[in-house]
């Protein structure tokens, strides 16, 4: 009998059906049950039904990425889509001029090509304010430090230049310098409004036919033989054959619950915002000490601390004053009005390069935590799908894992 297939009382010589002793009935049987089943590929095997667990820019283009490609994913977030570190971020798009070392560097540099890819694929829905980015210091050791930060970066082919006073003035019309050491312009920059983008990305995801729930928090773990079975939430049990957490600062309390140790910490940033207002700047401006963008909408962004100290302040009267000393290098600032000030969280890990992918104590539990999250976020969508999906391990992201840490 083993080559052939036996249907109750019939047996049909495989593959030829016309030698089969067969009865009026089971013979009408076996036709529809031949109708119900559907034509069998390799690529029909049943999807992975694949979770994600935080609805920041990473969240966000993680599951667009795999939604792009036809994965059953659901995304889950606690709050609304960015309502973490991402809405809260100065959201510059940038590679420049602490991405050291070139791998690190590579990433951010396919995560600015990978917003260009973005704004193509999502037919101009994704307003991004590209110009590049202008950044000076007075003379001492920050102005020489630059100087051999350009050059490295040439080097590393990225289209950053030296420029002078009156190059400054045309690239940021209306500018008041101040004294100057060195200046560097960085041409293939941008900047973005982190809500709007993380807004556009979830809206496609929907449009995939992928589900995007918000509020819902998920609240425990279900492990199974070392793996994620399922993730219990604010909502209801949702099973999982991957688990994806991109929750930024809470992913160390559900990685523990996995048995992983996820080394965190975090420093403050504020930024004060602009009405919108008619353009004064077309790309971003790095004055020392103050750091400023105008948004495609025309929200003028404003931080002063990124290297400095650091301040929780989200007081109105210190916004003021972080738009009054922005106005000091760009006066046109000057008569703008504060809408509001935001206090955010950066997500740094431990030593402040990124945390990505399956890590072998928990094999079906993939993380992404990092700070330039948002630069970023475009190539690790890209990567984290093809590491779900195909099961390959993207050698750039191979100094990131978690188990670097030990
Ligand atoms: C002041 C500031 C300036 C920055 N400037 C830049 C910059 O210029 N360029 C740049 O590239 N990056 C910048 N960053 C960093 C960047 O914003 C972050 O790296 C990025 O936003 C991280 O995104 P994320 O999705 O990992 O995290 P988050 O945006 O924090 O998202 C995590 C989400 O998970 C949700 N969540 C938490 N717990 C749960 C749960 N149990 N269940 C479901 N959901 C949950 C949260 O509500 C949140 O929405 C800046 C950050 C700050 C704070």
């Amino acid at each position: 009998m083993s080559a052939a297939l036996r249907f109750g009382s019939f047996v049909f010589p495989s593959p030829v059906l016309g030698y089969a002793r067969m009865h009026r009935r089971y013979f009408f049987e076996l036709l529809a049950a031949l109708a119900a089943t559907p034509y069998l590929r390799a690529d029909d095997e049943p999807k992975k039904q694949i979770v994600i667990a935080g609805g920041g820019i990473l969240g966000a283009s993680i599951a667009y990425h795999l939604a792009k490609r036809g994965a059953r994913v659901t995304l889950l977030e606690k709050l609304r889509p960015g309502a973490g570190a991402t809405g809260n971020s100065f959201a510059w798009l940038n590679a420049t001029f602490s991405k050291k070392p070139r791998n690190y560097f590579d990433l951010n540099f396919l995560g600015i090509a990978g917003w260009r890819r973005l704004q193509r694929e999502l037919n101009g829905a994704l307003q991004i304010q590209w110009g590049g980015c202008v950044e000076w210091y007075p003379a001492g050791a920050e102005a020489d430090a630059l100087r051999n930060d350009v050059h490295n970066h040439q080097e590393w082919g990225y289209d950053a230049r030296l420029i002078d006073e009156p190059e400054i003035r045309k690239l940021l019309p209306g500018a008041n310098s101040g004294p100057m050491g060195s200046a560097a312009f960085s041409a293939q920059e941008g900047a973005l409004n982190p809500l709007h983008a993380v807004n556009v990305l979830t809206k496609a995801v929907r449009r995939s036919g992928a589900r995007v729930l918000y509020p819902c928090e998920v609240t425990a773990l279900e492990i199974s033989s070392g793996r994620i079975a399922a993730v219990e939430t604010t909502r209801g049990r949702f099973p999982a054959d991957v688990f994806v957490l991109a929750c930024g600062l809470d992913s160390p309390f559900l990685a523990h619950m996995a048995g992983l140790e996820v080394p965190l910490r975090s420093t403050p940033g504020v930024l004060a915002h602009t009405a919108p207002a008619p353009r004064v700047l077309g790309r971003v401006a790095l004055a020392p000490g103050a750091h400023m963008k105008q948004d495609p909408d025309g929200r003028v962004v404003t931080g002063m601390e990124f290297g400095g100290a650091l301040s929780s302040n989200k007081s109105m009267a210190h916004g003021r004053e972080m738009l009054r000393e922005a106005s000091r290098f760009l006066p046109a600032l000057k008569n703008l009005s504060l809408e509001r000030v935001t206090l955010g969280w950066r997500i740094l890990p431990k030593d402040e390069f990124l945390i990505v992918g399956f890590d072998a104590r928990c094999p079906n539990l993939f993380l992404a935590a990092m700070h330039s999250g948002v630069t970023l976020a475009p190539i690790i969508g890209q990567f984290a799908a093809t590491e779900i999906l195909d099961g390959a391990s993207v050698q750039l992201l191979a100094p990131y894992r978690l188990s670097r840490f030990g």
